[in-house]
């Protein structure tokens, strides 16, 4: 065959770090052996019955020709209304692009706002596609290290450090995987870097609704930062509707319009039942909402308990986000070893930290995606190994 371009050979770096973890797990399940997966953020629970009727009503009723591009109007409208309730910046209807999903507006934000080349920082630890969707848009990511003892928040000397040249940064808050919630004057630091270098800010803030501790505060509402960042949202995390691939990013009218004819020549738009099910899943309000991060929040919580009761693994403080960060020094383990020693004494999966960025090297994120019971169990287990190895080193 032809030569593929280098572009996407390249996209995953220099390899997979840290994943033959998660497929190893997966080719158990594969073969019949149960393992208990705490790999990826996916919920335990479907999507709402009530979001899935409107779904379903809106396709029979004959909402599955092509939408509209930017977004169904209602839609556009809801999630600008949604946006300003909670961040108090004016946002109308045509600051919002509708996105097949947050994944798809993290790529088109970077395509709006890197010409090729270009380079884009995100913070390290990161969610395990940043590298990759920055080079999908052609630009150059660049990581900007954090420190463990610091909480994973990233750091002004870094920001500075790494910020010459760079046409853009990404973050997440709520972190995932750290599980961080960015305080007030981490934003104010982050919006003075990239205010000082001219440079756009892509705030990463699918996980909006699930705060634990302080309070999701998005940098866009921060003085002069309207102008200069694009929010990526999404239902995936908020509503339990990671399939069906919904999401949006809010930003400057002018970037919006050019985002708009990027989606007509990409991805033309979101199905139009998908985006009435969405409509249905907002307007349902915050009680939907709370019902979707609850079970984070207890088992949270139970972490917290089991964690305490050792002193082998320490427990990141989780602010927010379906996952807990675990730093496994104390085995005299990185990540990777000890989740490939988990997997195979014990059958529990989690992912190596470093899968996430070398920042994260030496600790495990483990999803809180399994009903109560057994996620107690499961960490129980895994503290237990995790002392065990200890003694042993
Ligand atoms: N950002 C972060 C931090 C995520 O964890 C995820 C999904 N795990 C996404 C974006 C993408 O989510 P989606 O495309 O399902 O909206």
């Amino acid at each position: 065959m032809p030569a593929l371009s280098q572009r996407i050979t390249t996209l995953n770096g220099d390899g997979s770090d840290g994943w033959d973890v998660f497929y190893r797990a997966r080719a158990m399940v594969e073969a019949g052996v149960p393992v208990t997966e705490l790999t990826i953020g996916e919920h335990d629970i479907g999507t709402d019955p009530s979001i899935l009727r409107a779904m379903y009503d809106s396709a029979r009723g004959g909402h599955t020709g092509y939408a509209i591009v930017p977004g169904i109007s209602a839609l556009r409208d809801e999630v600008a209304a949604r946006v300003q309730a909670r961040s108090g910046v004016p946002t109308r209807r045509e600051n919002v692009l509708i996105t097949p999903g947050g994944q798809a507006g993290l790529f088109a934000a970077h395509m709006a706002v890197c010409a090729p080349g270009d380079v884009a920082l995100h913070v390290d630890p990161y969610y395990a596609t940043y590298p990759g969707l920055v080079r999908s848009a052609g630009a150059v990511p660049r990581a900007v290290a954090t420190r463990s003892a610091q909480g994973f928040l990233p750091e002004r000397s870094a920001l500075e450090a790494a910020s010459e040249g760079a046409a853009s940064l990404l973050i997440n808050t709520p972190n995932n995987p750290t599980g961080a919630v960015y305080p007030r004057a981490t934003l104010q630091e982050i919006a003075d870097v990239v205010t000082a270098r001219d440079m756009w800010l892509i705030s990463d803030e699918v996980y909006d609704s699930q705060v634990w501790e302080g309070a999701h505060l998005s940098p866009r509402a921060l003085p002069g930062m309207a102008e200069r960042t694009l929010v990526i949202g999404s239902m995936s995390k908020s509503h339990a509707m990671t399939g069906s691939r919904i999401g949006w990013i809010v930003g400057p009218e002018d970037a919006i319009t050019c985002l708009v004819d990027l989606a007509t020549n990409t991805t033309y738009g979101v199905p139009g039942y998908i985006q009435d099910a969405a409509l249905f899943g907002l307007r349902a309000g915050a009680d939907l909402e709370r019902r979707v991060a609850e079970p984070f929040r207890r088992r949270r919580a139970i972490a917290e308990r089991v964690l305490a009761a050792q002193q082998v693994v320490r427990m990141i403080p989780a602010q927010g986000a379906m996952y807990v960060m675990l730093d496994v020094r104390g085995t005299g383990m990185n990540g990777e070893g000890f989740a490939n020693a988990l997997l195979d004494a014990h059958r529990i999966a989690v992912m190596p930290g470093e899968s996430f960025g070398q920042s994260a090297a030496g600790h495990v994120r483990v999803a809180m995606t399994l009903e109560d019971s057994r996620f107690e169990v499961a960490l129980r287990t895994l503290c237990a190994f995790a002392g065990g190895l200890a003694k042993a080193a």
